[in-house]
């Protein structure tokens, strides 16, 4: 068992005046994938790193497998890392490099060969042992530096921006195969990112830093469609949820949201909130865009018109804020046009607009 339990962790680097994680606790079931996502400087590296037992919390502790590892060094943890340097050697072929770990703990040399075989199919290195990294590609590089990792059979992996390095199209080539590899592993892993498809798409659970504390925590599916706040709702997704502001007003015994001077169906719970300011989020894909008019259609404006292939992303002026929303890849419209905008009122969510905190 490799379950992680960071228990009230702070971290104030010397000079600076605000803590880099500021009592953070979170806990990491046995063989899950936990991604720490947030944006740069929210403190995902720190925190990171006092898993890893290379930086020390001034207060807190850190648990793994229920073991109390806060004053033990990182060699005795028994942890295993890569970084978005990869740092492997350019003077050794990459087996020596996928070797590194266990030739350090003097495993016996038919045990590291037939371990090293394994990593090497498994990240589809096998034809390349004999090569130096110079003789690689950026993400064969990268597949070297995740194979020494898992080599050691750690029970934990930890992972830096580990695909930072890579362009866009292998980073989501290698991003498909690292979830297979430790799907199949089963290590406790966590996961810094600061690209929320990273986080999405990788995570059993994704953590949201900010200012050093954790947002939000949850499946990714669960924080993306219920964001406890507006900060996460705008970090995670591309593009990010649409904030507007709206007020409950009740008619015929149900209520409506105006925004501006038009108003639209409220999810139910709003019923409680006769007369209140609320901040609406509402995500692209879950408005419905028209040429023309109907129930419960709000108009807008077309501002700006991107087709991305699968879709067209809209962005439209709706009340006096822009908004982008997502049309069929067939709908056709031209900047100038109206267009009129429809959402299922169990797709918006609700926040308090002095402190965003979420009422849906
Ligand atoms: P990034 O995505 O940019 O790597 P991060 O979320 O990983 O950022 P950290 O590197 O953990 O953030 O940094 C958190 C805060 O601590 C930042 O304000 C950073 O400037 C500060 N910090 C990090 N390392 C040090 C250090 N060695 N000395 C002083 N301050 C530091």
């Amino acid at each position: 068992m490799a379950e992680i339990v960071l228990r009230n962790l702070v971290k104030t680097y010397p000079g600076t005046r605000t803590p880099a994680t500021d009592d953070i606790s979170l806990e990491v079931r046995d063989g899950e994938f936990l991604v720490l996502v947030g944006p740069s400087g929210c403190g995902k590296t720190t925190l990171l790193r006092m898993i890893a037992g290379l930086e020390a919390p001034d207060s807190g502790s850190v648990q793994i497998g229920g073991r109390d590892v806060t004053d033990l060094p990182a060699r005795l943890r028994g942890l295993s890392m890569v970084f978005q340097s990869y740092a492997i050697w350019p003077h050794m072929r990459v087996r020596q490099n996928i070797a590194f770990g266990l030739a350090m703990r003097k495993t016996p040399k038919a045990e590291i060969d037939r371990r090293v075989g394994e990593a090497a199919e498994l990240l589809h290195l096998s034809e390349y042992l004999d090569r130096y990294p110079a003789q690689l590609s950026g993400g064969q590089r990268q597949r070297v530096a995740v194979a020494r990792a898992i080599v050691t059979d750690a029970d934990v992996l930890l992972m830096d921006e580990p695909l930072s390095n890579l362009d866009a199209l292998l980073r989501m080539e290698f991003r498909t195969e690292l979830k297979r590899i430790v799907g199949k592993l089963g290590t406790t892993t966590v996961y810094v990112t600061h690209d929320q498809a990273e986080a999405l798409s990788l995570g059993d659970r994704v953590a949201v830093l900010r200012d050093g504390r954790v947002a939000q925590v949850g499946p990714p599916l669960e924080v993306y469609d219920s964001p406890a706040d507006e900060f996460v709702g705008g970090f995670l997704g591309a593009p990010p949820m649409n904030f507007l502001p709206a007020r409950v007003d009740r008619a015929d015994g149900r209520s409506r949201l105006r925004i501006g001077d038009q108003s639209t169906a409220a999810p139910v719970a709003l019923g409680d909130y006769p007369g209140d300011e609320v901040t609406v989020g509402v995500r692209a894909e879950n408005v419905e865009v028209f040429d023309a008019d109907g129930p419960d259609r709000l108009a807008a404006r077309v501002e700006v018109v991107e087709p991305t292939g699968a879709a067209i992303l809209l962005t439209v002026e709706l009340a006096g804020r822009q908004l982008k929303v997502q049309a069929p890849p067939t709908f056709r419209i031209g900047p100038g046009s109206p267009v009129w905008l429809a959402v299922d009122p169990d797709r918006l969510r609700c926040y308090h607009p002095a402190d965003s905190t979420a009422i849906t």
